[in-house]
């Protein structure tokens, strides 16, 4: 019998990315996430593929002929599929994932580690490498600024460990929100508890999306938080015995 035909709702691509994983980057960002992180970036990502209109509808083979096109700027890099949230797509992203190892591509998750962990497996065997956010050190606060359980991040981020595949956690740093000293070393412990853990990357909340939020009609919900500096993410780096850029192991 055949096999059903899988899709994928897709917001956007990137050709060539630096910053979501190791190397040059094909980016595919999925569309519908069920956060809502305070200082999300990409609030255009927010809506299901059902309510957004403008995202596109992929099929993975179609997916993968794309990315091939530039397999030879991303020989030292690869694909990542971020959103978003991928793991609200699991079964577009298994198979494209192993479309993609069969070519030889390297492949990230760029992913806030909610959604389905059964599904999440099934993803991860098809994975090179996980990114994912922290965002906050306890459940509190993560519940209030990212309207979700930090309980299921954590179970997604053992699952992670207990398949070997290899993780870096970020944490966007926000002065004022989630930067003390204690939220700071707690961040760290987490992290670092991780045996799959080879990249820990302290990252600057950065207010470019404001614009973004205004065409949407949305108020920005940190609007009265400052940018991270850049002495804010050295000293961060510092406290954590972190070499500059995070590398952990
Ligand atoms: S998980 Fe990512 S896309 Fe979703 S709200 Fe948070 S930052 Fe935005």
């Amino acid at each position: 019998m055949m096999e059903d035909q899988v899709y994928g709702y897709i917001h956007s691509f990137q050709s060539l990315g630096a910053v979501d994983g190791p190397g040059v980057r094909y980016v595919i960002f999925m569309q519908g996430c069920p956060l809502r992180c305070a200082y999300c970036h990409n609030p255009d990502t927010w809506a299901m593929a059902g309510d957004a209109p403008a995202c596109q509808k992929w099929t993975p083979e179609d997916v993968v002929q794309r990315v091939l096109r530039y397999k030879e700027y991303l020989k030292n890099g690869g694909v990542t599929v971020s959103g978003g949230e991928a793991l609200m797509q699991p079964e577009f992203v298994e198979k494209l994932f192993s479309l993609l190892k069969e070519n030889g591509m390297h492949t990230a998750l760029d992913t806030s580690g909610v959604g389905d962990l059964k599904a999440a497996a099934r993803v991860l065997k098809y994975t090179d490498l996980v990114l994912a956010d922290l965002k906050f050190s306890d459940t509190g606060d993560y519940k209030t600024y990212c309207g979700a359980s930090m309980d299921q991040v954590l179970e997604f981020l053992r699952l992670t460990e207990s398949m070997e595949v290899p993780v870096w956690i970020r944490h966007v740093v926000v002065p004022g929100l989630n930067d003390s000293e204690g939220q700071i070393r707690k961040i760290g412990e987490i992290a670092k508890s991780f045996k799959n853990l080879t990249r820990l990357e302290i990252l600057p909340f950065r207010k470019i999306c404001v614009t973004k939020y205004e065409e949407m009609g949305i108020e920005f919900p940190l609007k009265d938080y400052d940018a991270c500096s850049q002495e804010e993410i050295d000293r961060i780096e510092k406290m954590l015995g972190l070499a500059p850029g995070g590398y952990v192991r």
